[in-house]
């Protein structure tokens, strides 16, 4: 049972301190200890929380930010979540651009957080005056007083993990992590979590997960950007097509990739298996576990933390939806499809 039974003034000082649970069924005949970083304990669902709320706090320090001042960004992802709830409480006006991809339930959910959000095409170059990148820029040129997040190109967003993920985690595993598994998009969690972790022991091994499609791996190997990498996957929020300065590529030590197919399926085993009803990128972490375990990257004295970003909830018309499963040819060779369900 949860024994601290506080009452807080309001929910952003839940964010971070999220548990950390170990892996029980799905890591059985694994050798070494597992346990699962689940940042879905955030008040707003994702790790993102800890980003939003460590940035507009130090924009605040510096007297960047004053009341109903506006903060922006370009994202209809966890971040804008965040973003939201973070100003909803501060008291300041949120300003999303998001694409026209995004579905309705995304931008349902950011203006019930009440932010403002710009759709823009999606299907116009970065440099279209249409696009999310150029409205978001128009808008912080033209706001006077507003902050732009800009998560892929901001090192504060590696200093929130430095300050909050990696002592964290540190402190509840005793000093005792061998190995750090972590998704990577913009890369602030893997990085700010990695310096702290590498700052207290060189050893503890970093490995980052990509995803088929994007060129994060082949850009730590060879430091050079390789566009043929480059091609369209399902996973949200994991890889990505350019090289975002807010991933420090010196400390992780390696990255492996996993398919769209085998996320989806380790997401709903983790659901079947642990109970933790967790995101596509949470199935991709476990996914490349799996994956490094028979690789035999860990042995009788690892003690392995995977980091899972966010709620299963978001996903109920992707990875949780069966007619999502069988549209995208998922199920071909696995049917745990809609056998549960009994029909009266
Ligand atoms: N999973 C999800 C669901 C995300 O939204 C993100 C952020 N893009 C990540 C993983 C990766 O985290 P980071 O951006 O810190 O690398």
């Amino acid at each position: 049972m949860k024994e601290d039974l506080k009452v807080y003034d309001n929910v952003l000082q839940l964010v971070g301190n999220t548990p950390l649970i170990h892996l029980n069924k799905i890591t059985e005949g694994f050798k070494g200890q597992f346990s699962a970083k689940v940042e879905a304990f955030n008040p707003g669902h994702s790790s993102k929380d800890r980003i939003a709320l460590y940035i507009i706090e130090e924009a605040e320090k510096k007297g960047i930010l004053k009341p109903g001042d506006t903060i922006i960004e370009t994202t209809s992802g966890n971040t804008g979540f965040s973003i939201a709830m973070v100003s909803i409480i501060k008291g300041y006006d949120c300003i999303l651009a998001v694409s026209s991809k995004s579905s309705k339930d995304k931008i349902d959910m950011l203006r019930t957080m009440g932010a403002k959000v710009y759709v823009c095409p999606a299907n116009v170059p970065a440099d279209d005056e249409r696009s999310y990148y150029q409205v978001a820029k128009r808008l912080h040129e033209e706001i006077k007083g507003s902050v732009y997040i800009n998560q892929y190109f901001n090192q504060l967003n590696i200093d929130a993990h430095f300050n909050s993920t990696g002592p964290e985690i540190w402190n509840q595993t005793e000093g005792q992590i061998t190995h750090l598994v972590a998704c990577s998009g913009t890369g602030g969690t893997i990085s700010g979590t990695a310096r702290f972790l590498k700052a207290k022991n060189p050893e503890v091994k970093i490995i980052g997960i990509d995803a088929f499609g994007s060129v994060l791996k082949k850009y730590h190997e060879t430091r050079e950007f390789d566009e043929e990498e480059i091609y369209p996957y399902r996973i949200e929020g994991l890889g990505k097509n350019l090289i975002p300065t807010a991933t420090d590529f010196d400390v992780i030590d390696k990255f492996i990739k996993v398919t769209d197919e085998d996320a989806a399926h380790t997401a709903r085993e983790l659901a079947r298996t642990e109970g933790m009803f967790a995101g596509y990128t949470s199935g991709a972490a476990m996914q490349g576990l799996k994956q490094l375990n028979e690789e035999g990257e860990f042995d009788e004295n690892s003690k392995v933390v995977v980091i899972f970003p966010d709620h299963g909830s978001r996903y109920m018309s992707k990875i949780y939806s069966d007619d999502w499963m069988n549209e995208q040819g998922f199920f071909d060779t696995q049917t745990e499809s809609a056998t549960h369900t009994i029909e009266v």
